[in-house]
């Protein structure tokens, strides 16, 4: 078991609709409908904690509407030092066709201002410099008004000067900012490399360069995930592809997030690039199959496991993985 600490900067109420086909500008009765206390941090920390590991959960949270995140803390066992900041934390409605086809509706967040980036800093401190700190930090999701790129760059550096291993997943320009930092891993999808690499699409030779680009510019854990097609992982051990198990996909929403905490449980638990790779690829394809966040182990998990292919893209450097 390991100590982590997640921290989700813009975390959001996830509103959840599930419609047989919406229709604009009329009253639409969905099926089901869920509230989920969500945001891409408290997502992997949830998986994180669901695979035993001890996980504390920061950022900002809105005051006014802390209660659904508070029991959702207390259900799946996260240590809360969440900063509470005046007002609501956002809603994002997500709605569901039969069809397949979700409609997002992502509410802005609050306005965080000096004060509040003062009080985070503040609470990192504490757990940073606690008698068992976390052996890895986590900042996941996009930015919240009044964060300035400037704020993200400096947060993310006075994080990296602790020396815990940093894992940063963001997109657009906070990954622009993020990279130059140089965490200690990242992961983008395949549209936010691409965003990153200022293209419009990458084949998967270029994904693979890309990879090697984030690595030799000072990440050690460059993953890009392509979701069904797979993923690539350069370190300063080799690079590898894996290719999940081929699934009945039903929501791929929180697929990444799922697969950044099984990238972190096997190189906590100093398990071997290809057992870890594969256990996180098995562990992502699992959590498509079904709505929800960080259900236990499926019954067929070994099964996904074999299923999931590993390949050695390059097999000239050493064998091992660090965080
Ligand atoms: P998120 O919505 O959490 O941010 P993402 O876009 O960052 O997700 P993806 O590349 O979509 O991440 O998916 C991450 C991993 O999940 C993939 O590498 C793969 O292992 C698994 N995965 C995603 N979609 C599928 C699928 N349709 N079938 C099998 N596995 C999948
Ligand atoms: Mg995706
Ligand atoms: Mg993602």
């Amino acid at each position: 078991m390991a100590r982590v600490l997640c921290i989700t900067l813009n975390p959001a109420l996830d509103l959840a609709f599930n419609l047989d086909v919406l229709v604009p500008g009329s009253v639409n009765r969905p099926t089901s409908a869920q509230l989920e206390a969500a945001g891409k941090g408290v997502n992997v920390a949830r998986v994180l904690a669901g695979l035993g590991h001890a996980v504390t959960v920061s950022g900002f949270l809105g005051a006014d509407n802390g209660a659904p995140f508070e029991l959702a803390f207390a259900k799946y066992s996260l240590t809360d030092a969440f900063v509470r900041v005046p007002g609501e934390t956002r809603i994002n409605a997500k709605i569901a066709e039969q069809s397949g086809r979700v409609t997002d509706i992502n509410g802005p967040g609050m306005p965080i201002d000096a004060t509040h980036l003062q009080a985070l800093i503040d609470t990192l401190n504490t757990e940073l410099a606690s008698a068992t700190p976390p052996q890895a930090v986590v900042v996941a999701g996009s930015l919240p008004p009044g964060l300035s790129l400037d704020d993200f760059s400096e947060l993310l550096s006075y994080l990296n000067a602790s020396g815990v291993p940093l894992w940063v997943d963001t997109s657009g320009a906070a990954l622009n900012a993020a990279i130059a930092t140089q965490p200690a891993g990242v992961k983008p999808n395949e549209n936010e490399l691409a965003a990153w690499a200022g293209a419009d699409m990458m084949s998967s030779d270029a994904r693979l360069t890309a990879a090697k680009r984030l690595h030799e510019s000072g990440i050690a854990n460059a993953l890009i995930s392509a979701g069904a097609e797979g993923v690539l992982w350069v370190n300063a051990h080799g690079a590898w592809q894996a290719t999940p198990p081929k699934v009945t996909a039903k929501n791929t929403v929180c697929a990444g997030d799922t697969f950044v905490a099984g990238m972190l449980h096997g190189l906590l638990n100093q398990h071997a690039p290809e057992q870890t790779l594969r256990f996180a690829t098995a562990l992502s394809a699992e959590a498509v199959r079904h709505v929800g966040v960080g259900t236990p182990l499926a019954a067929d998990f070994d099964s996904l496991q074999q299923h999931t292919r590993i390949r050695r893209l390059d097999d000239t450097i050493t064998e091992g993985a660090t965080l």
